[in-house]
């Protein structure tokens, strides 16, 4: 009996031996009760600062500091998808160290059997750190949907955040505006004042801009001296005083050195039998009209 004792001591310091070789956090949880069963030294290094675990501990515990298992899109929880697939998945998860340190990483899970090979018992995870990849992506998304001079979205983003709008728009019957704005003349600052004072005319646009729009509202610019912005809930009367405050705030705040450059406006609000081409070519016509109609004026279809 004594032996028999020793040999499964000696065959478990063995099994962490080999673990605690692994480079990558690696843990064996029950799959009944969410428990780590055997933990790795590098496990133990990024979560804990090298601290042993409680008894009891549990996965969810350990890598999200939360006291209930994982669920959802955010972080799925590999256990569920392992009993339901009896296959090795691969799940992305936000991780979290004791000192609140977040770590990207991909989760490799594999299941482990029970001596009928049928049941799935425990399974093995490894943790591999993609943060820098994931900090990375989220930096070239940044570049690809923001406009580089006024720091805001470009035309590429505003197309899919009005395609979104439009969605949930007929998913709610809830109305959104669209208003277009083209600055006036703005050809003239160019000549007359350089291209570098033309910049700063439309960085200081998109501030003045910003400050007067709604936390809900999505501002873009959509070519060179043209911006957009979604307004979500917002009737056609709503929708003309917001058109007519915007217009009025740029004819009454003049550029440093410039003075003051005016914005001819095109709005409308969207009724659910438009697609994204007809509510542009609406707000698009109104635009035109507020410029042939001398500049400087807000036109609502
Ligand atoms: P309108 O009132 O009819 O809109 O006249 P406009 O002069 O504003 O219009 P036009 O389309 O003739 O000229 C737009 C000008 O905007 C020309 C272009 O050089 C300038 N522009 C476009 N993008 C930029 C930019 O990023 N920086 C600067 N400084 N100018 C730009
Ligand atoms: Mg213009
Ligand atoms: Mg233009």
């Amino acid at each position: 009996m004594k032996e028999a004792e020793e040999q499964l001591t000696r065959s478990h310091e063995y099994i962490q031996k080999v673990v605690d070789a692994i480079a990558d956090p690696t843990m064996v949880i029950d799959v009944n009760n969410h428990q780590l069963k055997l933990v790795n030294k590098s496990a133990l290094e990024f979560y804990t600062n090298g601290k042993q675990l409680k008894e009891g501990m549990t996965c969810f515990r350990l890598s999200h500091k939360r006291n209930t298992p994982c669920k959802g899109d955010h972080d799925p929880c590999p256990i569920n998808q392992i009993l339901k697939s009896k296959k090795s998945v691969s799940v992305i998860h936000k991780h979290y160290n004791d000192d609140g340190e977040v770590m990207h990483v991909d989760v490799r899970a594999t299941p482990i059997f029970d001596e009928n090979g049928e049941q799935v018992v425990q399974i093995i995870e490894s943790h591999r750190d993609i943060t820098e990849t994931v900090i990375m992506e989220k930096q070239l998304q940044h570049i690809a949907e923001t406009d580089r001079l006024t720091q805001i979205f470009n035309r590429m983003k505003f197309d899919e955040e009005l395609k979104n709008q439009i969605a949930w728009a007929s998913l709610t019957n809830n109305r959104f505006g669209l208003i277009m704005l083209d600055l006036d003349h703005f050809k003239q600052v160019n000549d007359n004042y350089g291209h570098d004072v033309g910049d700063q005319v439309l960085k200081r646009t998109v501030e003045l801009l910003h400050k007067r729009i709604r936390k809900s509202d999505i501002l873009a610019r959509w070519g060179g001296e043209e911006f957009m912005i979604i307004a979500p809930l917002i009737n056609q009367e709503e929708l003309t005083i917001f058109v007519e405050s915007l217009r009025s705030a740029m004819e009454n705040i003049p550029h440093e050195g410039v003075g003051v450059v005016t914005a001819s406006f095109g709005a409308s609000v969207h009724n659910p039998s438009d697609n994204i081409q007809s509510l542009i070519k609406r707000v698009d016509t109104a635009l035109y009209q507020s410029k042939k109609h001398g500049r400087n004026r807000c036109t609502i279809l």
